[in-house]
């Protein structure tokens, strides 16, 4: 069929074609389902690789990203697994990073996974996380029945070990009912059985992402649980260091900080992604519930493309 010959009434939000004024101007770039933030049991993810992929191509993405904390060892499974079910992966990571005295989540996309520096920034997290996640035990060994083999039981492999290990701990023991429950309260930030961990400064991490020939994006920057939001200055001085882009819709950002964030995105041209940070059954977060536009993967990507055909 001539395309020419069909019309439709408004320029066209559906897939496909865009026309204005009963001439074609271009290709449409958002119909695809694009999920850049989600965790398996390579960390505090309750599913494997494979599976949290599986999932994404049930929920009908087209796109997903698997960004656990602070490791790459999932991507092997992930890319075995979407190339099964025909959903394109994106290879990530979440760094555990530290700025103005809160601890801060750093996105990478696509870098080298064995860039030597980000590689032993990496294990050098996952070592601090161990010994704190021993400490946690150790101070709630003394109001409660749990050691730490209950939390080794809760931890797949060499898995990125955090609170929700923890916290399964906890719901396997009848303490608590769930995850959720968990940091409400006995594992909250500040509470008696919390304890800090070593993080790199986010602007290191950032310039480290870039070394890896990686894509920086600022996770969750209006998540109010993390402490307080990132501020204007904050954010122009962590473009200065290369930041690259920031997640602006994600559940942990409330609607205001949102609108605030897309607009700042736009003032300092960095990409606005949206996400899930799907945890399986850890969390109520469901794969899909914000996506991220096609442009943006596009530049993330490299190709940076938009085309305009006439
Ligand atoms: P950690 O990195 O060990 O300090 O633990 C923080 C992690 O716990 C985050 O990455 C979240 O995945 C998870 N988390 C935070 N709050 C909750 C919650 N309310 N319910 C379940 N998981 C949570
Ligand atoms: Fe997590
Ligand atoms: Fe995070
Ligand atoms: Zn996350």
């Amino acid at each position: 069929m001539d395309p020419s010959s069909h019309q439709p009434p408004t320029p066209s939000r559906t897939a496909g074609a865009v026309w204005h004024g009963g001439v074609r101007v271009g290709i449409r770039l958002a119909a695809v389902r694009i999920d850049l933030h989600t965790h398996s049991d390579a960390s505090d993810g309750t599913e494997s690789p494979a599976q949290v992929v599986v999932a994404a191509a049930e929920a009908g993405l087209d796109v997903v990203a698997l960004t656990d904390h602070d490791t790459t060892r999932g991507w092997e499974q992930a890319a075995a697994a979407a190339r099964e079910v025909g959903v394109a992966l994106v290879r990530g990571v979440e760094l555990s990073c530290r700025h103005g005295g809160r601890s801060l989540h750093l996105l990478s996309y696509l870098h080298d996974p064995e860039h030597p520096a980000l590689l032993a920034e990496a294990e050098r997290v996952r070592n601090a996380r161990q010994d704190r996640a021993r400490q946690m035990v150790d101070r709630l060994s003394r109001d409660f029945p749990l050691t730490w083999a209950d939390v080794e039981e809760q931890t797949t492999g060499d898995a990125t070990v955090g609170r929700p290990h923890i916290a399964d701990a906890l719901v396997a023991l009848g303490v608590v009912p769930d995850r959720s429950a968990a940091f409400a309260d006995i594992l909250a930030t500040g509470s008696p059985y919390w304890v800090p961990h070593h993080a790199i400064r986010l602007p290191d991490a950032i310039e480290l992402v870039l070394e890896a020939g990686g894509v920086p994006v600022l996770a969750h920057p209006g998540s109010v649980e993390r402490g307080r939001p990132v501020d204007e200055s904050e954010l122009a001085a962590l473009v200065r260091h290369g930041l690259a882009g920031v997640e602006v819709w994600h559940r942990d950002n409330p609607p205001a900080e949102q609108r605030r964030l897309a607009a700042l995105a736009e003032r300092f041209e960095l990409l606005a992604t949206g996400s899930s940070d799907y945890h399986g059954a850890g969390k109520p977060n469901r794969l899909g519930e914000h996506l991220t536009d096609r442009l943006v993967l596009e530049l993330i990507e490299g190709s940076g493309r938009l085309e305009v055909v006439r």
